[in-house]
């Protein structure tokens, strides 16, 4: 018999209402508990590995096995040691300073699990937008529910028998669906809430949340800008940026979205990308390792951007080696440079998630901290160059969610870096410490010692309290010198 993963409301409410009971009866698991969820879901991911990579290629319609594994499965083990090898340090309770008057006291704070963590995730990367964030849940000690995407179906399906497989239901559950069943999920009363996926949609899951008062982290995303600094247009930087580009057909949140180059370095820039995409993929866009687009609806987005650039006058550049040959694979575009485009054609406007990049040119630092501040705060920002006063000023003066210098992607896979953008393109984060504490009520508690000084403050107040206050305080006199000096 196929089980029916629960997806209705009710269904939802009702598997939302069994892990939280199985939570408050069973109380916050154990440090050994939670390494064995740990691990339990390591060996899942481990066992399942050839079925994921099978299932995301045959979604995406190509993506090349190495991909998901170097892009996915490689991170989400990394992510699993990382935070098995640094419980013990995040669950500890830690101490807090108490203040003079209260030092016969001990302050401190404990971690303790929230709940029941919802995760939603988007189809980009279904593997690994899905696990870390139940891998941080389970290592806070939480009961999750996840709730893949629709767009990539039998990737869903098999993160839904893998997890079937390793966990009862009271600890984790998967529902299956799409918006509909997204917005039933986003109203459910959670007690935290991991959301990833668009700005649109993550306005609407925040609405959702407040209904109930939910915390959530929104992991959203934007247009990333890549600055390569005056002569640093060399083969080591676009490189860089070819991988960070088109790695999944340029269908990544932090890929880098345009790039600003200095005029002097545009032809070099230009020369040098296509050099660069060649020995890339030496068959061109239908290489083994070159990614397909998704379904129809963003294979169609990505070319009426090429077209609204074009139309608008922009210099499109079909580049690497055979472009042309990108129609003889299903859903996929070459790698195309927009070059000149205007800041009111859509390339410019929206994300584009796919393996086209804009390039305009600037002449100075200033310039570019401008032309970034001018427009919603980045999931990313990229930089190549020395670290010198321009890069000091462009990381001081630019607010963005993390920043690569001279590499892009790489930021994501430092498990012990926060990862979260900024407004537009997030709040909250996870990953490192961060991504336990967000999925953790920090408690704060306050133990009274013997000598209890505080309790001479109380009514009836008199003498003990002036003196009190004296000491604490100053006399008013004293007070109203100090102001007046300090004026
Ligand atoms: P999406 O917002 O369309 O979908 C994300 C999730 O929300 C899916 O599970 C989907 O089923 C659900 N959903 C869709 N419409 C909904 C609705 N109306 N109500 C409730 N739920 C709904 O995003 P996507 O297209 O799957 O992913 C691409 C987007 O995700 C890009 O914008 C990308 O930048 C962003 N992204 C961000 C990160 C990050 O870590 N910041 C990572 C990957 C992708």
């Amino acid at each position: 018999m196929v089980a029916v993963p629960p997806n209705s409301g009710a269904d939802m409410a009702a598997v939302l209402g069994r892990q939280r009971a199985a939570f408050l009866n069973e109380g916050p698991p154990s440090f050994a508990d939670r390494k064995l969820r740990l691990k339990r879901l390591r060996a899942a991911v481990l066992a399942h590995r050839r079925e994921l990579g099978e299932a995301v290629s045959a979604d995406f319609g190509h993506r090349s096995r190495y991909e998901t594994d170097i892009l996915e499965v490689l991170c989400v083990i990394q992510a699993i040691d990382y935070l098995g090898r640094n419980l013990r340090r995040f669950m500890k309770q830690e101490r807090r300073h108490v203040g003079l008057f209260y030092r016969t006291g001990r302050a401190r704070v404990e971690y303790q699990p929230k709940g029941v963590i919802g995760v939603m995730a988007p189809w980009n990367y279904p593997l690994s937008l899905t696990i870390i964030p139940l891998a941080t849940a389970l290592a806070a000690g939480n009961r999750a529910m996840l709730k893949p995407s629709e767009l990539t179906p039998r990737t869903s399906e098999v993160i839904r028998l893998m997890i079937e497989e390793s966990f009862r239901p009271e600890e984790v559950a998967v529902v299956l669906g799409g918006p509909d069943v997204g917005a039933a999920f986003s109203a459910l009363p959670f007690d935290h809430i991991l959301f990833t996926g668009s700005t649109p949609v993550g306005r609407k899951i925040m609405k959702a949340a407040s209904d109930n008062l939910v915390p959530l982290i929104l992991e959203l995303g934007g247009k990333s800008p890549t600055i390569i600094a005056r002569g640093r247009a060399t083969r080591q930087t676009l490189d860089s940026i070819v991988f960070g580009k088109l790695s999944n057909g340029g269908q990544t949140c932090i890929a880098p979205d345009y790039a600003l180059v200095h005029e002097d370095d545009l032809d070099t820039f230009i020369a040098e990308f296509g050099a660069s995409i060649a020995r890339f993929y030496p068959d061109g866009p239908t290489s083994r390792d070159y990614a397909s687009i998704v379904n129809d609806h963003h294979y169609e987005r990505l070319k009426s951007l090429i077209e609204d650039a074009r139309t608008s006058g922009a210099r499109v550049i079909e580049t690497g080696l055979t472009p042309e040959r990108a129609a003889e694979r299903l859903r996929t575009i070459a790698p195309t440079l927009v070059v000149g485009a205007g800041d009111d054609t859509k390339i410019m406007q929206e994300e584009i998630f796919g393996p086209i990049l804009p390039v305009r040119t600037y002449r100075t630092i200033d310039e570019v901290i401008d032309y970034v501040n001018a427009r919603p705060r980045p999931l990313a920002l990229y930089y190549f160059g020395a670290q010198d006063a321009d890069c000091g000023k462009l990381l001081a003066r630019t607010t963005s969610g993390n920043v690569g210098i001279n590499n892009t992607l790489l930021h994501f896979a430092q498990d012990d870096l926060s990862f979260g953008g900024v407004g537009p393109s997030g709040m909250g984060a996870y990953h490192g410490i961060e991504g336990f504490r967000s999925m953790s009520h920090a408690k704060g508690v306050f133990v009274q010692g013997r000598w209890n000084l505080p309790s001479l403050m109380r009514a009836p107040f008199g003498k003990i309290a002036d003196l009190g206050l004296k000491v604490m305080l100053g006399s008013d006199r004293r007070s109203k010198r100090r102001g007046s000096s300090s004026a």
